[in-house]
């Protein structure tokens, strides 16, 4: 189904969040990401910034309240639906890029197509992935295993891997940390332009303040967590 700008791509409800054994919990109110949007989220470290973004993608589930992303409440449905919701329509870069050093580049790029269960034939999608390997300036290295890599270009390959399936959500995790100021620019510009030209959602977390004149929003998680204020107001008290 389309999504058009004005609706929401993301719609979190009364969420609250804890892991099992830590102190740490995240209670959002009411949070909603449009469609289209380039959103950036800040955060001191630990403010849960990549909690945030694993329960969008469905690999955290909330005690309480209600997560939309897309077209399914991501928050109620079950491990394969949420597992399928994620291969399928959301693209993710994680921080170091998470590549899988045994495998070569393009079978990197192929994984979120290769863990579908539905997908029984690879071909098709080998030429789209050589494709996109080509426009990110990667066509001799195709062959290539990670560890060879440069951290360009290692951080290209994970942008391939994420845009593969045409995603309409992209969550992007810190994914210029340790980079140098070219390849800041060069991911942050690669991420925009998919992501406005496919009139696809953007949420993209960094620590790096230089970048946020970029986005059309910026929002800091640790004011949009009510329970990390009121922790502070108790402590303040
Ligand atoms: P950020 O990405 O903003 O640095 P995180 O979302 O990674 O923050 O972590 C938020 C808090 O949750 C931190 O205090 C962290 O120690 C804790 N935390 C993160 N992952 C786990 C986990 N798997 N189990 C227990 N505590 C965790
Ligand atoms: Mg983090």
């Amino acid at each position: 189904m389309p999504t058009f700008a004005g609706q929401p791509v993301i719609e979190l409800r009364d969420v609250a969040f804890h892991y099992p054994d830590s102190d740490f919990a995240l209670a959002i109110d009411h949070w909603i990401v449009e469609t289209g949007e380039q959103v950036a989220c800040v955060g001191p470290s630990g403010s849960g910034k990549t909690t945030l973004l694993q329960l969008l993608a469905g690999t955290l589930v909330p005690q309480s309240g209600t997560i939309d992303v897309l077209d399914s409440q991501i928050s109620n449905a079950n491990e394969s639906q949420r597992r399928s919701i994620r291969l399928r329509e959301i693209g993710m870069v994680w921080q170091e890029f998470a590549l899988l050093d045994h495998l070569t580049v393009l079978e990197n790029v192929l994984l979120p197509l290769r863990l579908d269960r539905e997908i029984k034939d690879l071909r098709p999608h080998r030429q789209a992935a050589g494709e996109l390997l080509r426009k990110l300036g990667l066509e001799n290295r195709v062959m290539k295993f990670p560890l060879t890599l440069s951290q360009g270009e290692r951080q290209r390959v994970a942008i391939a891997r994420a845009l593969v399936r045409t995603p309409r959500l992209l969550l992007a995790d810190e994914p210029t940390g340790n980079l140098d100021p070219s390849n800041k620019r060069n991911i942050v510009d690669l991420l925009r332009d998919y992501a406005s030209s496919h009139s696809a959602t953007l949420v993209f977390v960094t620590h790096d303040h230089s970048l946020l004149r970029d986005f059309s929003r910026t929002v800091n998680i640790a004011e949009l967590n009510s329970h990390a204020l009121t922790a502070q107001d108790d402590a303040n008290a």
